[in-house]
């Protein structure tokens, strides 16, 4: 099974967020995202790009800096999956294959394919996405062995409601590893943030809930130490793990 699908960059880099936070792993983020949460920090792969990056091998990890090869999008589900089978050959101790975006789901067909690919290499793949494509969420589930999924809050997302979708996703989730994430930046809806908590525990009481304040931009300002406490014992109210995770790539200075 292949198909073609755009795909914005493929590289090797220390997971950032959420509870995999620490871990060496294969990114592949894909591009195009309908939504325009305020604070994006890949808004390069938001748009369907010309071409996608795939960092090379280097034989002395973080050493030589490694020769990239640039495909024209769209590209084959099968050479993605080479070109991450390269990189972890070449990567000892990798964790895993996060998929990314952009937002994976809105790339159905692509997305299964490069999945199952994935499920015959072997290299377990965590799935980070706002799960807004039910179809896709549905059959993508069984092939990601750690899903992190959003919820979007309408007053840094667009502004539309988008819970409804999240109710209806979470239970396709169900039985894999699953987080749950709400990122929290100047201007977040309080009300709003209490009602993705009461979603989350309306699904699964002990879904892992990762608040994770956004890295403030010239487009984005981040929230007080305050706020952010108000957050915890808000969402603890109704879940029993409950966690605080910056951006932790970010202070890394890596991607
Ligand atoms: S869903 Fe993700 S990729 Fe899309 S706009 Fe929001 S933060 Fe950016």
């Amino acid at each position: 099974m292949a198909a073609e699908g755009y795909v914005a960059e493929v590289f090797r880099s220390i997971q950032g967020e959420g509870l995999h936070v620490g871990v060496l792993q294969i990114f592949v983020r894909f591009a195009g995202c309908s939504l325009r949460c305020v604070y994006c920090d890949t808004v390069r792969a938001r748009e369907r790009t010309p071409h996608c990056i795939l960092q090379g091998v280097s034989p002395v990890p973080g050493k030589d800096r490694p020769a990239r090869r640039v495909l024209p999008n769209p590209v084959d589900s099968r050479e993605i999956a080479g070109a991450v089978r390269a990189l972890a050959e070449a990567s000892p101790g990798i964790h895993s294959v996060s998929v990314t975006g952009g937002e994976p789901l809105e790339q159905g067909r692509f997305l299964l394919a490069f999945l199952a690919g994935m499920r015959e290499y072997g290299l377990p793949v965590h799935l980070e996405t706002n799960g807004l494509v039910e179809d896709a969420a549905r059959e993508a589930a069984p092939l990601a062995d750690f899903i992190s999924m959003d919820i979007k809050l309408p007053s840094l997302c667009g502004g539309a409601d988008l819970f409804a979708i999240h109710r209806r996703v979470l239970p396709m989730f169900r039985g894999r590893a699953l987080a749950c994430k709400v990122v929290v930046a100047d201007g977040y809806d309080a009300g709003e943030f209490e009602e993705a908590a009461r979603l989350v525990a309306g699904f699964d009481p002990r879904t892992p809930f990762i608040i994770q304040p956004a890295t403030p931009t010239e487009a984005c300002g981040g929230v007080t130490g305050e706020e952010l406490l108000a957050c915890y014992l808000k969402a603890a109210a109704y879940l029993d793990d409950v966690r605080v995770i910056p951006q932790c790539h970010r202070i890394l200075g890596l991607d």
